[in-house]
């Protein structure tokens, strides 16, 4: 299609997102599921007593009824990164075709126009189908599911997380059983880590003691005896990082 006009534009994304519902609704069949979606993992669950049906989604704004306004979500600091770097995307295309709607983070709309600038972002970034919560504020959520995922893959996906009381759902993290909140005992690492960073499938934070490291050394590695030693524990990622800012930080 050839942009100029920004209504015809969102009024021919508005018909192909029809289309494609109607697909996905053929192909996927969610209508009785309980839904249930994840920031942290980027993954919307559809599930049923038997079934779960399992997809990558990224977060495209959301719409309050109460205040008649939209926020995309580059521009929603509750937002976490991860489903809502794409939409950057549609900012950036809003800019190079002076479409105030897509470059402005916050403003007076109506759910109409929510559907269009969720049907403008299947568009641009080749979504596969869309959904619409509505969460405890009775805030409208646009999601758009970019990719269905089996379920050994979504298991995989999830093992990588874990529930803490005090931070919420985090990345997992394994810390030796000396480690603790209190008392400085050392913290070596595997590699050298920030709070937040990105992670290889390969890599999980890792981190024992000064009494762990002179086993390990004389070990000559993570061997069974230094392994039983250390008898390493799940923590969240914020446990990890305090412990690490207790034993190296400078206050
Ligand atoms: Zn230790
Ligand atoms: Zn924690």
């Amino acid at each position: 299609m050839e942009i100029t006009d920004y209504n015809a534009f969102a009024g021919d994304c508005i018909d192909e997102l029809k289309a494609l519902q109607d697909q996905f609704k053929e192909t996927f069949d969610i209508a009785q599921a309980n839904w249930f979606y994840n920031q942290a993992t980027g993954l919307l669950t559809f599930s049923t007593d038997d079934t779960e049906l399992n997809f990558k989604y990224f977060q495209v704004g959301s719409f309050s009824s109460k205040s008649e306004t939209w926020m995309w979500s580059w521009h929603n600091e509750n937002t976490l990164e991860n489903v809502k770097e794409p939409t950057s995307q549609i900012r950036d295309f809003g800019e190079s075709f002076n479409f105030a709607k897509l470059t402005e983070g916050h403003f007076a709309s109506d759910e109409f126009e929510a559907w269009e600038f969720t049907a403008i972002s299947v568009k641009l970034i080749k979504g596969i189908g869309v959904y619409r919560p509505v969460n405890d504020e009775g805030l409208m959520i646009f999601l758009v599911i970019t990719e269905f995922v089996d379920n050994e893959t979504a298991k995989n996906i999830k093992n990588k997380y874990i529930e803490c009381g005090d931070h919420e759902y985090r990345r997992v993290a394994f810390v030796c059983q000396h480690l603790n909140f209190d008392t400085k005992v050392g913290f070596e690492e595997s590699f050298e880590t920030i709070e937040g960073m990105e992670l290889s499938d390969e890599d999980d934070f890792q981190a024992w003691c000064d009494e762990c490291e002179t086993i390990r050394v004389a070990e000559d590695g993570w061997s069974r005896n230094a392994m039983k030693f250390a008898k390493y524990r799940v923590v969240c990622e914020g446990c990890y990082f305090k412990m690490k800012t207790l034993n190296l930080g400078s206050d």
